[in-house]
């Protein structure tokens, strides 16, 4: 099955996007059309490489489908890019045309920002202005590509360096959503929250795919804000919702509980969901938050807690047809307890790297997608993440994950945010800081903060440093920049 062929399974349900406007699943189905000859008629066809540079939006879906179902390739840009690295990813990619909203067209040229090249770019089509036109001809139908062919890049920093071009087939994506389904089992009559960002694997095959597969309803929200996000949880009688750390962080915080009573299924991946942030929020709202893990290159799902068997703390088990382990260097699995890297085979790796062979072939080595996460696997086969493998500290030959002492962070009281970094040092080589976010109106007092991580960790864990910030740089997934802070330094 290819990706655009989704929408058709939905045909049960009268809705499909819930906003201003609703839309049933056979008007979307019809709109798709109308946007595939439009972008044929502008010049795309099997082969090209498209940006979509867009924030969400019905329209988002309608010029993906319509891109892919000419065999095209989509490229999806955060619209949160600086100039500069989108014009890396448009030279990169070879794209040589960027579907884009109005609002977010480059006004500069390319040639201002270090491209070389010509970009063309589309802008998307208001919903109205193309419905039921038929002002462009048929495009021809779709021949000569399979499942297993390209269907999006996305551009992700994986473990290490400049973003890559990961690889995703038709197959990937389609074997994800149905995966994730077999576990979550969302139904026609849910209406699913798709507040993250499309461009991201997390919001695309979990809140948009997922929600296809099954004939749900969706609302779609153009970013998270409380209130917003309440109110259409509310208004939309929303029952299944996809967040990300920081927005349950949020809602767990809000000095009164909101009506999320409609809700009966709080996701939560794309970075590490603290314990203490998880418990507050079932506290208040007395339901659980059921975290998973993925990540790009494995379109993205790769495990999962059973909504009915929660872990606290783990990422859950394998999605069904995934085989993970827990690798030591030799990439030999390791025994149960024991942390190693993370690692994934099964249909919805990504086929590699996109014009990178020597990084491909490192990254699915002996036939194993290498996650670059340090993890280890418990007797009921649920695993724990214990950190990522480049955020470990090494001070004087020991590790420090530095997620063990964000944890203790986040307990502490009055400490909203917490980000631990490793920093150079010259009797140990490194050594732990810690980047602190406070609750407003609280102060730190080092000492006692010293004191009770003391009390709780071995002494060469507890950082050297503690820095008071606003706020800490976070991507739209919640994961905290690491990078940023350590650059900063
Ligand atoms: P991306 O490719 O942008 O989706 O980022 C993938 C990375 O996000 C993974 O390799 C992990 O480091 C991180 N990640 C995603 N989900 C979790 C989770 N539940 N716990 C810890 N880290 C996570």
């Amino acid at each position: 099955m290819f990706v655009h062929d989704l929408i058709r399974s939905g045909n049960s349900n009268d809705f499909v996007i819930r906003g201003e406007e609703s839309i049933t699943y056979g008007q979307l189905q019809s709109e798709v059309s109308e946007y595939r000859r439009y972008f044929y008629a502008q010049g795309i066809s099997g082969g090209d490489n498209v940006g979509l540079f867009s924030r969400n939006s019905v329209e988002y879906i309608c010029s993906y489908m319509a891109v892919i179902s000419l065999g095209a390739v989509i490229v999806p840009l955060n619209f949160q890019l600086s100039n500069r690295e989108i014009a890396y990813i448009i030279k990169d990619a070879k794209l040589e045309r960027l579907i884009t909203m109005e609002e977010l067209k480059l006004a500069e040229p390319l040639q201002q920002i270090g491209h070389k090249g010509t970009v063309e770019q589309l802008v998307i089509p208001e919903f109205k202005k193309i419905l039921g036109a038929g002002r462009y001809p048929e495009a021809p139908a779709l021949s000569g590509i399979t499942e297993e062919d390209p269907c999006v890049i996305i551009y992700t920093s994986g473990t290490t360096g400049s973003p890559k071009g990961a690889v995703l087939s038709h197959k990937n994506l389609v074997s994800n959503a149905r995966a994730f389904r077999e576990i979550l089992q969302a139904i026609p009559t849910d209406t699913v929250l798709c507040v993250l960002p499309m461009y991201h694997c997390f919001a695309w095959t979990c809140a948009v795919l997922n929600s296809l597969l099954c004939g749900a309803a969706m609302t779609i929200l153009d970013g998270f804000s409380p209130k917003e996000t309440l109110a259409a949880i509310k208004k939309y009688t929303v029952t299944v919702v996809y967040g990300v750390p920081p927005m349950y962080n949020i809602l767990a915080r809000l000095g009164e509980a909101a009506d999320l009573n409609s809700v009966r299924i709080f996701v939560s991946g794309g970075a590490a969901l603290p314990k203490k942030v998880a418990e507050a929020f079932a506290q208040k709202y007395g339901r659980p938050i059921i975290e998973g893990y993925g990540l790009s290159e494995a379109s993205p799902v790769v495990a999962l807690n059973p909504p009915e068997r929660t872990k606290s703390g783990s990422i859950g088990r394998a999605l069904p047809g995934l085989a993970v382990a827990v690798l030591d260097e030799n990439d030999r699995e390791v025994p149960n307890g024991q942390v190693g890297e993370l690692a994934v085979r099964g249909p919805s790796v990504m086929k590699g790297y996109f014009h990178l062979p020597a990084e491909t072939a490192q990254a699915l080595r002996g036939g194993w997608l290498h996650t670059g996460d340090l993890a280890y696997k418990d007797q009921d086969n649920y695993f724990f993440i214990v950190d990522r493998l480049k955020d470990m500290i090494i001070t004087n030959g020991e590790n420090i994950y530095p997620r063990e002492i964000e944890e203790l962070l986040y307990a502490y009281p009055g400490i909203v945010e917490a980000a631990v970094i490793g920093v150079p040092d010259e009797l140990r080589g490194q050594q732990a800081a810690a980047y602190l976010v406070l609750a407003e109106g609280k102060t730190l007092d080092k000492k006692e903060l010293r004191e009770f991580l003391g009390a709780n960790l071995a002494a060469y864990k507890v950082p050297r440093d503690f820095i008071q910030v606003d706020d800490l740089p976070k991507n739209a997934t919640g994961k905290i920049l690491k990078r940023v802070l350590r650059d900063k330094l």
